[in-house]
């Protein structure tokens, strides 16, 4: 909703006495968090995301410095969202931090971080070394520009907006390759390649691995590219665009492993997860898990029928696996909207991150939790259906038996690991759900 001229200046008055107020109740620096946001709109799903990211960054700081915290209050007014800190922290050293960050985060430039010293002066950023900071269009100094309205609404609104698209970008390809590299370190993971072994691999190790999540981390952002520059071309046409780049991908990695197959089934759901992301936040939409989650049904909309159920020869496990056994595979799993990570492994995953058990515990309670549904293909490839049971059962077992939760649960992990590579049976297809898994644990959860 638009705010008056009269109401805004009254809500720099309101910010201006609550200032005040904190600063003699704690006599301690004032940091004031506002947002760049030029015109009668200033509160919006972009002002509020911009005002989240500055929370964290700035918590983290806080953190980081273990500055004392007086007082924290967030306001989420009409006229912009507001944070007000009081903090133990010498004025100038306080300023100097804060612009490092506005410097070094790509929205940063969108966020007002002032500093008011304990005495009342504001702290300048000329008093701590800095110019003044310019334009968000052109080099004049930013209030300049300001004052005089030197350029048009619609295209001050643009930049921002371009800013705020860019930096979600980058944060989504940021979360995927984080999301590989968790699941790979993850260990013991039963045979699969971790730090503990090659599990029942014997063409590919760590390094293997390692090398090869090097290769997609370069095509994460060219994934979330493509579906950005596309939210309006229909789901059901867009995966030609987007295929491509995975074919790309594919052959960079099996150059770089000499021909073994690391991560054919986590760029396909990556790719598939990262290119939807790009679509959501092209068409403006605030990426939460179920959203992306959809938006990769949509994609993948009838991709089983269409690919599966043809006559030619099948190539891949999960081609042989459909053909034998009627099971979707990774693209069956991607045209559910990945319905077993939502149903599944991420309730668990949050609960036990919520009780405060880790990351990394959390992440094998899932794996667990997959391996005991997970119609893996990679299992029934090497192992038939009654290699697939076999896990299935296994990961029951541990799972009725306290899973991660079991003081021994490293022990019987690794025993899992042992069991497996004495039968040559490796679930690919859960670590790849493990991998979407991670990916989506970084999104909202909200519907
Ligand atoms: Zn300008």
């Amino acid at each position: 909703m638009a705010v008056s001229p009269v109401a805004l200046l009254d809500a720099r008055e309101d910010r201006a006495a609550r200032q005040a107020a904190i600063l003699s109740r704690f006599g301690m620096s004032v940091l004031s968090i506002t947002i760049v946001m030029p015109g009668p709109v200033k509160d919006g799903q972009l002002s509020r995301s911009l005002m989240e990211l500055a929370l964290r960054d700035v918590d983290r700081l806080i953190k980081v410095r273990n500055w004392r915290v007086f007082s924290r209050d967030v306001l989420w007014r009409e006229s912009g969202p507001e944070a007000i800190y009081s903090l133990d922290v010498d004025p100038w050293v306080l300023k100097s931090s804060v612009i490092d960050l506005e410097e070094r985060h790509a929205i940063g430039r969108l966020w007002d971080l002032d500093v008011i010293a304990p005495g009342g002066g504001g702290v300048s950023r000329r008093s701590v070394g800095k110019p003044p900071r310019t334009c968000l269009l052109c080099d004049r100094q930013a209030h300049e520009c300001g004052r005089s309205r030197r350029h048009p609404l619609p295209e001050l609104l643009k930049a921002i907006q371009e800013i705020v698209h860019g930096a979600t970008c980058t944060l989504v390809s940021d979360c995927a390759y984080e999301a590989l590299v968790a699941e790979l370190m993850l260990t013991p993971k039963p045979g699969l390649v971790d730090r503990r072994n090659s599990g029942a691999h014997r063409d590919m190790d760590l390094n293997t691995f390692l090398t090869s999540a090097r290769v997609l981390s370069q095509y994460f952002t060219r994934f979330v590219r493509v579906g950005y520059d596309a939210p309006n071309v229909a789901a059901g046409e867009f995966l030609a665009l987007a295929r491509p780049i995975g074919v790309l991908c594919e052959q960079e990695m099996f150059e770089a492993t000499q021909g073994v197959n690391t991560h054919k089934g986590a760029i396909f759901a990556l790719g598939l997860l990262c290119s939807a992301s790009g679509r959501l936040v092209g068409a403006g939409i605030e990426l939460t898990r179920d959203r992306i989650c959809s938006e990769v049904a949509d994609i993948c909309a009838g991709l089983v029928e269409r690919e599966l159920d043809d006559t030619t020869s099948a190539r891949t496990a999960g081609e042989r696996a459909f053909r034998s056994y009627g099971v979707g595979g990774a693209r069956g799993a991607a045209a559910s909207g990945y319905w077993t990570v939502r149903s599944v492994a991420l309730p668990v995953y949050d609960r036990l991150l919520k009780a405060g058990i880790g990351q990394e515990m959390a992440l094998l309670e899932s794996l667990l939790q997959l391996l005991a549904v997970n119609a893996d293909t990679n299992l029934i490839s090497r192992g038939g259906l009654a290699g697939l049971e076999y896990v299935r059962e296994y990961a029951r077992r541990l799972l009725l038996g306290g899973g991660v939760l079991a003081t021994d649960v490293l022990e019987k992990m690794a025993a899992f690991d042992d069991e497996l590579i004495a039968r040559n049976l490796s679930p690919g297809g859960s670590a790849d759900l493990l991998i979407v898994t991670a990916f989506l644990a970084k999104f909202s959860n909200r519907a």
